[in-house]
């Protein structure tokens, strides 16, 4: 009797990043993790090679210039196939029309969106192939599948497409019948997918983790497994402060924000399918495997920790409003956010009072009929350059937190130009300069972080 039921369901999706299948070897390495786990019938999601989107996107920079040059990512997918011993025929077929879509574009000297996401979904097309080709020949019976064959249907918003609800009910019908009758290894493009015409989409930069946490929530899996090429998610980002720790557990509404408020190791809104059927999902490190990493799940335990992670998110623009009319005019704040509804643009953090708003924004670019509209009610001052420096954590202690941040600020003399506090209660986030985030981060961390008692014992124990 098969009592693999739904409901019971033992399978997990693990997605490697481009890190982590960035060559031949680190491909065999996948493999590896994969064969350990199999077991757990898992579902593939794997990036781009290495840096094979930004290598497109250059190659079509290039084309634009009269020049196309596909040696870098022909050279990188072929000397792969040779050295895991499998059949470049279907990588060549795709760059064959990779190099007739660049040809394409010098001769019309123009990329469209649509024309964009067409020509960085090779990367995730070439990348299945070649490990589900490398998978199958070690002896795992193994399929690739472009995600929008499983499914995947989106909005035509190119470079940035939302996924449809559709979604989930397809994929489901197409690889649900893998949980009675686990009979192969999908490895499923993250990233892509077609929208209602059938053109490729894209989900966003970083975005096969989305691609990731959606097949999980459509299988309803027991875990999502992201394999990085870091510990999980780390107390700051490793670029700027060498001596981070890794979280072992953070809720999603933390980890969103996170995500969100610029630390790259999450897609912003990947969290999101996996919050709403509860699908605990956990951050690994393919380079390091035997390390727990970061789980991510709905609810966690009380906890003693005062903050779990700081965030920057560079280059944003802080738009101060003050009103022009007299204290106490009702309605300011409504026309305010009006303006931006209908100039469609999307606010990240706001601090208000009764005359002014101060805001900012992720895109700096074309706001010139906003600033014309804001003015008819206000004085608007537009500045670019600044960043997000956010503070995730226990935000019942905020007083706590800020006290101590502030002292840190002050003794760098470091000016801060606007502070909010999120009603998600996990965040507190102020502007600064850019040029003085790095340091600001830097002390923060120290402060907050290095030197206490628990900081020392986690880092110590992991890699
Ligand atoms: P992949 O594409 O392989 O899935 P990414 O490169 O998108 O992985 O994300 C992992 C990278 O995110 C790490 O190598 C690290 O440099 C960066 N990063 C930034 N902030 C953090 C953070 N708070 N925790 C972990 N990694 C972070
Ligand atoms: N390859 C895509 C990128 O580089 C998607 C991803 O890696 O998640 O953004
Ligand atoms: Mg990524």
């Amino acid at each position: 009797m098969n009592l693999n039921i739904r409901g019971n369901n033992k399978m997990i999706v693990m997605k490697f990043g481009g890190s982590s299948v960035a060559n031949a070897e680190r491909i065999k390495h996948v493999a590896e993790i994969i064969k350990m786990n199999l077991d757990e019938e898992p579902v593939i999601v794997v990036s781009a090679m290495g840096k094979t989107t930004d290598n497109l996107l250059a190659a079509a920079d290039a084309a634009l210039k009269g020049k196309p040059n596909i040696d870098a990512i022909k050279e990188l997918h072929f000397q792969a196939c040779k050295d895991l011993g499998i059949s470049k025929k279907e990588v060549e077929d795709l760059i064959q029309e990779l190099s007739q879509l660049l040809v394409g574009i010098v001769l019309i000297k123009e990329v469209s969106l649509r024309t964009k996401d067409y020509l960085i979904s090779f990367g995730e097309r070439l990348s299945v192939r070649v490990l589900s080709a490398y998978l199958d020949k070690i002896g795992i019976s193994s399929k690739y599948h472009d995600a929008f064959d499983i499914g995947f249907i989106t909005d035509s918003n190119f470079t940035n497409a939302g996924i449809l609800d559709e979604t989930y009910k397809n994929i489901d019908n197409k690889l649900g019948k893998l949980k009675d009758n686990y009979s192969y290894t999908p490895v499923i493009t993250g990233f892509i997918a077609k929208d209602k015409d059938g053109n490729i989409t894209t989900l966003g930069r970083g975005g096969s983790d989305l691609t990731a946490s959606v097949i999980g929530t459509a299988l309803e899996a027991k875990e999502v497994q992201v394999w990085k090429d870091v510990d999980g998610i780390l107390t700051t980002d490793p670029r700027i402060v060498e001596n981070t720790k890794s979280l072992e557990a953070v809720s999603f509404e933390e980890a969103a924000e996170l995500a969100y408020f610029g630390a790259k190791v999450l897609h912003p809104r990947s969290m999101l399918p996996a919050m709403k059927k509860n699908i605990p999902v956990r951050v690994k490190n393919s380079y390091n495997p035997k390390h727990p990493g970061t789980k991510i799940v709905a609810k966690l335990e009380d906890e003693d920790t005062l903050l779990k992670a700081i965030t920057i998110k560079k280059n944003i623009t802080l738009v101060d409003i003050v009103s022009t009319r007299m204290l106490g005019q009702y309605g300011f704040l409504a026309k305010v956010f009006d303006i931006f509804n209908k100039e469609r643009i999307s606010v990240d953090m706001v601090a208000t009072s009764e005359v002014s708003v101060s805001l900012t924004l992720d895109n700096g670019n074309g706001l010139s009929d906003l600033r014309e509209k804001l003015e008819e009610i206000a004085n608007v001052n537009i500045k670019k350059g600044k960043t997000i420096i956010s503070l995730i954590g226990n935000v019942h202690h905020s007083s706590e937190i800020l006290n101590k941040a502030c002292g840190v600020l002050k003794n760098n003399n470091i000016n801060v130009q606007m502070i909010s506090q999120g009603a998600s209660k996990v965040n507190i986030g102020f502007i600064v300069d850019d040029d003085e985030a790095e340091i600001c981060v830097k002390e923060l961390h120290k402060s907050f972080f290095e030197g206490t008692e628990k900081f020392k014992k986690i880092s110590g124990s992991s890699s």
